[in-house]
């Protein structure tokens, strides 16, 4: 039997023969949210740190400092001819109101596009804008994106109101890696609702918003590991994040991916893999504040050795996997022939992921790859991430199993190819973004680096 067959049939076999992942999953989640800044961040750090040292692998740390940001008070009161109150919660790098508190008119934003906005850009000045998290005239456009646009056309506070039922409110940046311009809350949908109900019926619907958060300059670090491969100088780096946001436990994400990483290194150790390559695995701290710690993190190392980098974020939670290109058509051919091999067949898409850890790592022209799972319900978005319904629960054994055999394979293939794809000069990298669609959008939410 062939080297890799051998091992990847040893690999498999202890996969399914154990539920350690699961374990570690509710191990994360238990620790909290590892919210950046929050003690569960550091227990997390200590988490890792301690399963790789019992593997006999000693663990590296990247130390970096970034805007942190620390949540106070949030509060939200409807007004009309009575005062109500719904609950909310702020989003993340929101700056405080007046103590006082701020007040103004609500206006229904829609899906916050530019298109929608320009529509009411008379209403939006100085006035309180909701704006829902689902679908826009424009296709899905990020938070941060809809928030600029709402800061763009004079709104004077966001309120982020859930797509998805079930009284949750989304939470996420909307800047990233500084405190935004205006307040931004998060509503749930069924308030969103009761909200539009009031403002076909009455002629003044206010709002008056009440937050206080904290900023201070917090250090962070990422947890980096790695299997020595043949070729001892070309790296894979295969990283995720394992920062959550404080209302959740983070489970799909992005706690399972990095369950995904301790097990990978677990079983590869145990096999005594060695790749062609040297992988090169890293948890990365403040995904969520805006992809700040990978982007740090590749503008302070020397990462002319890393051949490809591949993200796993939310790669646990439905079995369908999703492999995005980073926009490589080279690469696309590339799993496109080696699908066979994994352990079953994702769905393999040109796309780049510009929101979360592959994007710094494109923007130094390193060929990438991000692979996630795919929710069944396209229109339902995040679903229950970025909300506090996040939870281990969500997760099945069977999924927890799958997805690691899946990425244990999908590694094993790629890690033992004869060539990668090369890495791209800045041109090539900015006619890519542009070619895309995505010059513009990057443009808003500040991630273009480039003249
Ligand atoms: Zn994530």
């Amino acid at each position: 039997m062939e080297y890799l067959d051998r091992i990847a049939e040893t690999g498999h076999g202890m996969i399914f023969a154990s539920s350690s992942i699961y374990e570690i999953i509710k191990d994360l989640c238990l620790l909290g949210s590892r919210f950046s800044g929050t003690e569960s961040e550091k227990e997390a750090q200590e988490y890792l740190k301690n399963y790789i040292k019992e593997l006999g692998i000693e663990p590296m740390e990247f130390e970096f400092e970034y805007t942190g940001w620390y949540r106070g008070t949030c509060s939200f009161f409807l007004q009309t001819e009575e005062t109500k109150f719904f609950p909310s919660f702020s989003l993340v790098y929101s700056p405080s109101t007046e103590d006082e508190g701020l007040e103004g008119k609500l206006i229904d934003g829609g899906g916050g596009s530019e298109t929608e906005l320009k529509r009411i850009q008379n209403e939006l000045k100085g006035n309180i804008v909701m704006i829902h998290s689902g679908q826009t005239e424009e296709g899905w456009l990020h938070r941060r994106i809809k928030y600029a646009n709402a800061v763009e056309f004079g709104a004077k506070a966001f309120l982020f109101a859930n797509h998805n039922p079930g009284q949750l409110f989304p939470t996420g940046s909307i800047r990233s890696n500084r405190f935004g311009e205006i307040p931004a809350i998060g509503i749930s949908k069924e308030t969103y609702e009761y909200i539009k109900e009031q403002l076909h019926r009455k002629e003044n619907v206010g709002g008056k918003i009440s937050v206080l958060n904290h900023s201070a300059q917090t250090k962070s670090k990422h947890i980096i590991w790695e299997i020595e491969g043949e070729k001892r100088d070309e790296i894979i780096v295969i990283g995720g994040h394992y920062d959550g946001h404080d209302l959740a436990q983070g489970a799909t994400d992005n706690a399972g991916s990095i369950a995904a990483l301790l097990e990978l290194t677990k079983i590869m150790k145990e096999i005594k893999f060695i790749p062609k390559r040297t992988i090169r695995f890293i948890a990365f701290g403040v995904e969520e504040f805006g992809v700040v710690g990978s982007t740090i993190y590749v503008n302070n190392v020397n990462v002319d050795n890393v051949k490809v980098m591949i993200n796993v974020d939310g790669l646990i939670g439905h079995i369908q996997k999703v492999v995005a290109c980073g926009g490589n058509i080279e690469m696309l051919q590339l799993i496109n022939d080696m699908k066979d091999q994994f352990l079953y067949e994702p769905i393999v898409m040109k796309t780049i992921i510009t929101a979360s850890d592959n994007y710094p790592f494109l923007l130094k022209g390193i060929p990438n790859i991000c692979i996630y799972s795919q929710n069944p319900d396209p229109e339902s978005g995040r679903g229950y991430g970025h909300t506090s319904a996040d939870t281990f629960d969500k997760i099945t054994k069977l999924d927890a199993k799958l997805s690691l055999g899946f990425i244990f394979s999908f590694l094993l293939e790629f890690s033992s190819l004869e060539e990668i794809p090369n890495r791209m000069k800045e041109k090539e990298v900015i006619t890519l973004l542009r070619e895309a669609n995505l010059e513009e959008n990057l443009k808003i939410l500040e991630k273009w680096p480039f003249n």
